[in-house]
């Protein structure tokens, strides 16, 4: 059924960059004789799964949307790509994305734009953007998308979709081409919130082969969803934030539907407050240095020797921009100047948010503080980046955070935030299913 679907849509939403039928189908019957058979199948049995350009699936071309890796094929399986496969989870295809997760509107693809299947015309948002849409259009059940400063938040706003970047090390990296290592989490994107936590089950959880992920005995996220189901104050108990500074840089229209949404977390049984953050204003530029010089670190290894073409020679604008910035930032010279000022300023922002949440269990606000724009307007690069400023903080501080769609301005989907402590994942996921 989704491959009729990929086929009728593909071509005008443009989420899928590639996408194996054969293998696909010959999956899903393996697994009906199994189900037929009264064998045992994995947790995410019959599922159907998109995975980002920039994540390696063995034999799909992995070329996260940038001419550098067209012809770059995935040797291996990333961890995450693994251990859907062993729940009997179908991988269909690769899904497109901004050249290298550098972007918030997937414009930058080397592969063209996508179109958003809930306000056509119109961007998806980004980095992720092929991962939303292709969820959004119903092209599959879920997929898997990178998030470094919002790229599974963000698109998951724009198209009306459910999107989580958990606790920073809960889920491996291994097989994750990073855009920039200290910020980069997996994560998954799906239209209910089953779908969320069937993959957050199965991808959560330590890698010996990757250092940065925790050893955290994490809770069973379908069990936390489906315990509230049917109850009337499913969140009684639980003290959620607002914040002032979050509200001052959205536009009206978009803060008219996070007051509603708020007052339905109050309806559900949550308590309360207002609390203010005062860092808002060094975030993106605190976000973009360490993004940029982390950035210029990872792409090294694309000199044209082992992988594909050397990427200064083919890459796009946005990559290209970071690049040279990346590499003059950092810099002996300029040592201790602008990347040690970021990570001291990312330890405000980190203590600020720890701070807060000492108090609550969430702070919810917009994800995107403005609507996403029409596809071929040209934004300055400063104001493609004003769509990340509530979405980074997260990133930044290694906290968990999702969106969930709040409701739409004249059909354009918005989508509510809720950021929670490291490890406290459950608490957004037990408000996203209450929500939904
Ligand atoms: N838009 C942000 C950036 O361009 C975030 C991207 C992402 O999360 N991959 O860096």
């Amino acid at each position: 059924a989704y491959i009729k679907v990929i086929e009728e849509k593909n071509k005008d939403i443009n989420a899928f960059l590639e996408v194996n039928k054969e293998e696909a189908i010959a999956k899903a019957e393996e697994i009906d004789l199994k189900i037929k058979n009264g064998e045992e199948v994995g947790a995410l049995a019959g599922l159907v799964f998109g995975i980002k350009a920039n994540i390696n699936v063995e034999d799909f071309i992995i070329s996260a949307a940038s001419k550098t890796l067209e012809d770059y094929i995935g040797s291996y399986d990333a961890t995450v790509v693994k251990k859907i496969k062993s729940e009997d989870g179908i991988i269909i295809g690769i899904n497109n994305m901004d050249e290298f997760a550098a972007g918030s509107s997937t414009e930058t693809s080397y592969y063209g734009a996508v179109n958003n299947p809930a306000a056509p015309g119109r961007i998806p948002g980004g980095s992720s953007g092929g991962s939303a849409a292709a969820v959004s259009a119903e092209m599959c059940d879920i997929a898997i998308g990178s998030d470094t400063g919002g790229s599974i938040r963000n698109p998951s706003s724009h198209c009306g979709v459910l999107g989580m970047k958990p606790s920073y090390g809960a889920v491996s990296r291994q097989g994750l081409l990073d855009l920039s290592m200290s910020l980069d989490q997996i994560g998954p994107m799906a239209r209910d919130i089953t779908g969320i936590t069937l993959a957050l089950d199965t991808i959560i959880g330590y890698d010996p082969t990757e250092c940065t992920t925790l050893k955290w005995d994490a809770p069973n996220f379908t069990e936390i969803a489906e315990s509230i189901k049917g109850r009337k104050k499913p969140l009684e108990g639980m003290k959620i934030a607002t914040c002032r500074e979050f509200r001052e840089v959205t536009n009206d229209e978009i803060n008219e539907i996070i007051d509603k949404s708020v007052e339905k977390l109050e309806e559900l049984g949550a308590e309360l407050v207002e609390l203010s953050f005062n860092h808002i204003d060094i975030c993106l530029p605190t976000y973009y240095l360490i993004n940029y010089v982390e950035f210029f670190s990872a792409t090294r290894k694309y000199d044209g020797r082992k992988y594909g073409s050397r990427i200064e020679e083919v890459c796009g604008e946005e990559v290209l921009r970071r690049i040279q910035i990346g590499s003059y930032i950092s810099q002996k010279e300029f040592s201790g100047k602008y990347y040690q000022k970021a990570l001291q300023a990312r330890s405000l922002i980190r203590n600020e948010i720890n701070k807060m949440l000492k108090d609550v269990d969430l702070i919810v606000g917009p994800t995107v503080p403005k609507l996403p724009h029409s596809l071929g307007e040209k934004l300055e690069p400063m104001e493609m980046y004003a769509y990340d400023v509530l979405t980074v903080i997260a990133n930044l501080a290694g906290i968990p955070a999702a969106s969930v769609k709040a409701g739409d301005v004249e059909g354009i989907p918005v989508g509510l935030q809720l950021q929670a402590k490291p490890q406290d994942d459950g608490k957004i996921v037990k408000a996203m299913a209450a929500f939904e």
